[in-house]
């Protein structure tokens, strides 16, 4: 099997082992299946969400239910269900797919999916019996049920595991009692099925079940109002309270208190799935955009040839493009580890929340930059427009309201920062990374004199790279010196853990662009790949000047003296290139093609 025979990086591995640009997969390794399902998804989406754009900004929430009734139909809500049990059983790019391009035309219809698809069915498919998964699985995957995920309480937001919520057993054994309030309940107001997490007793962790809603019989759960939101308006988003609501035992998910667990995991899963979420967003927001640049005229010029206009055109494009690169990247590694894991003999079940487990660190980076990027880009695309982007008769205000969510829902941004450093510096401990010996070679490095020979750069990215491994040995300097000053203390300075996931976040963005690019480039030819060339030059560039940033930032915050000295020379040492890109260059070069194509085009 191929993806066996390939030596796969584990989790957080690319902080300090090279990867190949033959060994990661990207969007133009698609397979013909998946470019049909692409293809399938794109005109469901016009057709069915794009086309009802304004019925949803109106909160329309009986179309959302509806729509995502015929995504059911023509099988988008299994993709990823195996098809035992009803779904397509496509794999984890697939997956990604999917989510990637039925997502861009309305954060409503995409939220009610994400919920539907991942924390609302990943958490049976994951841990169920395989009587649960019989019974709910085959009606989740297939529309028939909409399934939400009642996590969040009032006083229990990111503190996930200090809800309320009890579970008592009944006197007969045969059944538990649920009471408690949750809030935030995605698709609350439309579904057939809850997965709800409670205490039981003084349980140190809580307990996942699975709770049947149907209104004409409501076991004791009362839905509130739908709340009104900033954005994603037609997504149903309400309190859901249970008051005695009697869940047999047998719903009961994985065991008592592993509650925590699952939550947890099925998060890891829907993270990467909201990063892929984002990404057509940008795209769209692009094409939209640069649309309107071409047209509108001012100073008898369309504003689109302003260098003001162009800088701006250029960096959505390359933003967009090292997301979709680090999207696929990650989200192959997670399908060939669920395939190693199915080969050596673990059930698909097992198989694929260990692989997903695997890359919790990616899919933590993920979900931080690729949200931020499609804020970013909706931001700038209402700038685009100008005045008109402020109106609500053009798409740019809704595309960053709806953009808005991404941030906050599937653990905070500031969550999955610490998260991502967090997960690292555990792993390492575990010895299942290893970042003390790079670190120390680092340490040695600085103490020696620099090498003042003239590299060759005459192969492409052959700079670029180097500068990439330059930026890993910024992180292991920062991160390695700050976890011997505070050790297991150091989760408390959250600052420079949220400045360390920084600079984690843009050397797995930069390098994905690149080795996208690189690989693309041996295939097609550097002239065929000159922009993509260029995107990636332009977001490396930009990644040195944060790293740059947040490494000084995080050495002043810790050294003093000699060691915070030699430490800032060496961050100097590593974000220093031989020979800068000219950087207005580049950005124009993006800004032209984009323009001539009128659409973004890669
Ligand atoms: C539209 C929408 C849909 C949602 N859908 C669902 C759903 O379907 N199911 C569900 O269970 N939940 C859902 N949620 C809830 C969502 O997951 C939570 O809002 C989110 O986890 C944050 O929790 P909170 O709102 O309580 O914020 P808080 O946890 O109170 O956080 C407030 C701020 O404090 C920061 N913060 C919190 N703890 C720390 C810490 N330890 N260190 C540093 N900073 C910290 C946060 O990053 C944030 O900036 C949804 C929310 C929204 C708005």
């Amino acid at each position: 099997m191929e993806a066996i025979e390939k030596d796969i990086l584990r989790g957080g591995q690319f902080l300090v082992k090279e990867t190949k640009c033959e060994d990661v997969f990207t969007p133009e390794d698609f397979s013909e299946e998946q470019k049909m399902m692409k293809e399938a998804v794109m005109e469901f989406n016009d057709r069915e969400i794009i086309a009802h754009k304004d019925r949803f900004e109106a909160k329309d929430y009986a179309l959302t239910e509806e729509v995502m009734r015929k995504a059911g139909e023509l099988g988008f809500l299994g993709v990823a269900v195996p098809e035992a049990y009803g779904g397509l059983g496509m794999g984890f790019v697939s997956t990604c797919l999917t989510c990637d391009y039925i997502s861009s035309g309305t954060g409503s219809f995409s939220t009610a999916f994400g919920a539907h698809t991942g924390i609302g069915t990943m958490p049976i498919t994951l841990y169920g019996t395989e009587e649960q998964k019989q019974k709910y699985v085959p009606k989740l995957a297939t529309g028939e049920w909409f399934g939400a995920y009642c996590l969040t309480e009032p006083g229990a937001g990111s503190d996930a595991n200090s809800g309320k919520t009890t579970a008592e057993l009944t006197e007969d054994g045969k059944a538990y009692k649920i009471n408690g309030q949750k809030m935030w309940i995605s698709n609350a107001g439309f579904c057939s099925l809850m997965i709800v997490f409670a205490r039981i007793e003084d349980d140190k962790n809580i307990t996942g079940f699975i709770v049947e809603y149907d209104p004409e019989n409501p076991n004791g759960i009362v839905l509130g109002e739908e709340e009104h939101k900033l954005g994603i308006r037609a997504s149903s988003t309400r309190q859901v309270f249970f008051n005695d609501t009697v869940v047999p035992v047998e719903n009961m998910l994985a065991g008592r208190g592993e509650g925590f667990k699952i939550a947890m995991n099925a998060l890891n899963v829907g993270r990467i799935k909201l990063a892929a979420a984002c990404l057509d967003s940008q795209r769209r927001i692009l094409t939209t955009a640069v649309n309107y640049a071409n047209e509108r005229k001012q100073f008898k010029t369309p504003i689109a040839d302003f260098g003001a206009i162009k800088m701006k055109l250029a960096k959505m494009a390359a933003d967009a493009y090292a997301g979709e690169s680090a999207t696929y990247r990650a989200a192959k590694n997670i399908e060939d580890r669920i395939a190693i894991r199915e080969a050596a003999g673990n059930s698909h079940q097992e198989a694929e929340l260990k692989g997903v487990e695997e890359y919790a660190i990616e899919c933590s980076i993920l979900k931080v930059a690729v949200s931020e990027d499609v804020q970013n880009c909706a931001d700038e695309g209402i700038q685009i427009f100008g005045g008109m982007g402020f109106s609500e008769e053009t798409p740019m205000e809704a595309a960053w309201r709806d953009a808005r969510i991404a941030r906050i829902y599937e653990g905070t941004n500031e969550i999955n920062r610490m998260l991502s450093v967090g997960m690292l510096v555990k792993k390492a401990m575990k010895g299942h990374v290893d970042l003390l010996g790079p670190a120390k070679a680092v340490q040695e490095e600085l103490m020696g004199i620099p090498s003042f020979d003239t590299p060759d750069y005459s192969e492409l990215f052959s700079e670029e790279k180097e500068m990439v491994a330059k930026l890993k040995k910024v992180f292991l300097m920062v991160a390695g010196a700050a976890v011997q000053k505070f050790g297991p203390e150091m989760e408390k300075h959250q600052q420079l853990l949220i400045a360390a996931a920084d600079i984690l976040i843009e050397i797995y963005m930069a390098e994905s662009a690149i080795l996208r690019t690189e690989k693309n480039a041996k295939r097609y030819g550097e002239d065929a790949q000159s922009v993509q060339i260029a995107m990636s030059k332009l977001y490396l560039y930009n990644a040195v000047n944060t790293v740059e940033d947040k490494g000084k930032e995080s050495i002043i915050s810790f050294a003093e003296g000699d060691e915070q000295r030699m430490m800032l020379m060496g961050l100097k040492r590593y974000t220093k290139y031989q020979n800068y890109p000219d950087i207005v260059d580049l950005r124009n070069e993006i800004a032209e093609r984009v323009k001539a194509e009128n659409k973004y085009c890669f």
